[in-house]
């Protein structure tokens, strides 16, 4: 059984990815060829945003969305500590300081309402509130329609990091729409293991402004002009290769009917599961797109323990919130400062999911974990 099974996928598609490959390989654009600007095409029909500009990884993307807002020193840009370290350092790598805001413990996503005060709170603390980052944790989109609500009346930018919901939406409250639609900025990943991944390393900005996209353009490759050789301002090297984007065109061909796939397996976990462990919880309006399915129960230990005997593979996402990370050490963050992001990461789990695992494992894993859990947290 894998955690993430990239083989059978791989061998579903073989004809159409090594077609599109081999055609990257005759025509020979390596760079920003034919296919970026199809993928690009499609991603934004796929998602209602206007512009997508692809990338050369979801951490890239999220910088590049924060450098074309002029995010720098003094800054303050509000962001959730249970998340990957990325999202984060994005934010620190520009000299700005990343303010993280606790989680609500159902969803496991940014707290409209926390956010609303560390915001409010920030005043007098010599930083200037810019942005806040929502993070999609494990495929949910955050809550939306109350984070663009509250940033709109502080004079927020919102930038989506959805490295792990490309493929989810939401009919709630005032939002609605795909993820990469849903903020002003929308930042995802091509990694392997997300929902829609490549062979390789690629991301995506998403955003319906005009002038946001040509910045992200022109900081997608070192702060070009059209001219070339005019650079009229700092970038990256920030640009999708070509044989990714050729593998990326292919997987979309089926992505729509993964996410389904995705999503009986999450029913079936679910509804096997929901008496044993705490179980994800997919608020009315929203969809999921299930990059992982996580669990918590007060008997973690024992039942990884437990499904690693069986041969099962298990992923802890995440052991550590980034608050109480020696990376940001700096920031002078305690322990007990940020309860729920705590709470969760010292009792979460993550069991096997990809569209292509079997009801015979669903099942062993089910087994498993229902003969090892003793009560829910
Ligand atoms: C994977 C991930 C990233 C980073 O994406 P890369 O493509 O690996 O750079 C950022 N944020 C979150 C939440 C992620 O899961």
């Amino acid at each position: 059984m894998e955690f993430v099974d990239l083989k059978s996928q791989y061998r579903r598609l073989e004809a159409s990815v090594r077609e599109r490959m081999d055609k990257v390989l005759e025509h020979g654009r390596y760079v920003q060829g034919p296919e970026v600007v199809e993928l690009e095409g499609r991603l934004s029909g796929f998602t209602g945003a206007a512009h997508c500009i692809a990338c050369s990884s979801g951490t890239d993307a999220l910088l590049m969305a924060l450098m074309a807002k002029g995010v720098g020193p003094g800054d303050a840009v509000f962001t959730s500590p249970f998340t990957f370290i990325a999202t984060a350092e994005a934010i620190a790598l520009l000299g700005a300081t990343p303010v993280f805001v606790d989680i609500d413990p159902v969803t496991l996503n940014l707290d409209p309402e926390k956010l609303a005060k560390a915001v409010d709170g920030l005043a007098g603390g010599g930083l200037r509130a810019r942005g806040v980052i929502p993070v999609d944790l494990f495929g949910l989109p955050a809550d939306y329609s109350r984070i663009n609500r509250l940033a709109e009346s502080r004079g927020l930018f919102v930038l989506a990091d959805a490295a792990q919901s490309l493929g989810g939406s939401v009919e709630a409250g005032d939002v609605g729409g795909q993820v990469g639609n849903l903020a002003e900025m929308t930042a995802t990943s091509f990694f392997p293991s997300k929902p829609l991944g490549c062979y390789g390393d690629g991301g995506a900005v998403f955003t319906s402004d005009d002038a946001l996209a040509e910045r992200l353009i022109s900081i997608r490759s070192h702060g070009m002009r059209a001219d070339k050789y005019e650079h009229i301002r700092l970038g990256l090297n920030g640009r999708l290769d070509t044989l990714q984007a050729a593998v990326l065109l292919a997987k979309l061909e089926i992505f729509k009917e993964e996410l389904i796939m995705r999503e009986t397996i999450a029913a079936r976990y679910t509804s096997a599961l929901s008496s044993v462990v705490e179980c994800p919880v997919v608020p009315p309006g929203y969809r999921s797109a299930w990059a992982q399915y996580s669990v918590r129960g007060v008997e973690k230990a024992r039942i990884l323990a437990a499904l690693q005997a069986e041969g099962i593979p298990t992923a802890v996402y995440y052991p550590k919130p980034l608050h109480l990370q020696e990376a940001f050490a700096y920031l002078g963050y305690q322990k007990g400062d940020l309860p729920e992001a705590e709470r969760a990461s010292s009792f979460i789990f993550s069991l096997p999911m990809h569209p292509y695992l079997s009801e015979m494992d669903q099942d062993r894993v089910i087994r498993v974990i229902q003969d090892a859990a003793g009560g829910k947290i």
